[in-house]
């Protein structure tokens, strides 16, 4: 019910009509019968600061930010933890005294469902497809965890390049080397984690998967893969992955986990992460 004093809540990107937060983020609201509304922003890039100085103006306890804001985001906010400036973009703003203060959350959605895998990871070696925006936060969540190697693979020397030297700056102390694609021979016999941070294996590409099946002859059962994707579910990736006895996991849990540490950051109190997970997979109309 939305009474006088229902404080505001929302996602600003462009287009926004996609994102499945307002979905989870409302079930989780409803469930804990807080007096809270999260909403949809479409906000064009020439509009944004025009939006976070109305947001301001309103009193928005907090909000998310999905592309293409999450870089252009970081000059309008007052402070910015290190993990955000780490991993280069702001997913998540809190309103505060000090102003408005921007954090990332991708990374710690990343690794929850990883945490309950191992309880060390100070031997695993991490293969990462891709060098985009994900990347980073996988980058980040991989140091987070303690992986000693993070091994990064993309198909562009230059962006590769610019990869690497954005971390040697960076608040996060991270071992990593980037590598071409021809690489992945030598690399995926020592990996316990192979992550798709690429959006090879979703729509239309249903069938394609970043991994050749040579590339997953090279793994070793019972390493981690581990597709940011998470429709169609599961994607060619994975299918290969369960194949070839490595655990499979897939990005649903990552967006909700990233949705569930963001509204506990508004609400300062624990949140019903389960009721979040429902309401996307039933969204998703995955039943199992
Ligand atoms: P992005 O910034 O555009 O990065 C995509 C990366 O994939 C780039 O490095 C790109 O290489 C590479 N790539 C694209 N097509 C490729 C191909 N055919 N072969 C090899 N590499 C290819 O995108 P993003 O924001 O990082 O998102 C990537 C994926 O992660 C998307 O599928 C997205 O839905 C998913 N994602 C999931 C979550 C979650 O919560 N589960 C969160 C964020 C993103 P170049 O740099 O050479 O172009």
């Amino acid at each position: 019910m939305i009474t006088g004093s229902t404080q505001l809540l929302g996602v600003i990107g462009h287009p926004v009509k996609h994102s499945l937060s307002p979905l989870m983020h409302n079930a989780a609201i409803a469930h804990l019968g807080a007096d809270y509304i999260y909403l949809p922003f479409p906000v064009a890039p020439a509009e944004l600061p025009a939006a976070i100085a109305g947001f301001a103006a309103i009193g928005l306890r907090g909000f998310n930010i999905t592309l293409p804001h999450k870089q252009a985001i970081i000059p309008l906010l007052d402070q910015v933890a290190d993990v955000a400036q780490a991993i280069g973009a702001v997913n998540t703003v809190l309103r505060t005294d000090a102003g408005w203060q921007g954090t990332n959350t991708d990374g710690a959605g990343f690794i929850a469902p990883l945490k309950s895998l191992r309880s060390t990871w100070s031997d695993v070696t991490a293969v990462v497809l891709g060098n985009g925006g994900a990347a980073r936060a996988v980058v980040a969540g991989c140091a987070q965890l303690g992986c000693p190697a993070i091994q990064v693979v993309g198909r562009s020397p230059e962006k590769l390049s610019q990869f690497l030297q954005s971390w040697q700056t960076s608040p996060l102390t991270v071992p990593l080397s980037v590598h071409p694609w021809g690489d992945l021979p030598t690399l995926l016999p020592q990996a316990n984690l192979v992550v798709n941070t690429t959006p090879v294996g979703m729509a239309p590409q249903v069938d394609a998967s970043p991994l050749t099946q040579e590339n997953w002859d090279k793994v070793c059962p019972g390493t981690i893969a581990y597709d940011l994707i998470y429709t169609p579910n599961p994607t060619r990736f994975l299918q290969q992955a369960r194949e070839r006895g490595a655990i499979a996991l897939d990005g649903l849990e990552m967006l909700v986990q990233q949705g569930a540490a963001a509204l506990e950051l508004w609400l300062q109190q624990p949140v019903p992460v389960e009721i979040m997970r429902q309401a996307a997979r039933e969204h998703l109309g995955l039943t199992s």
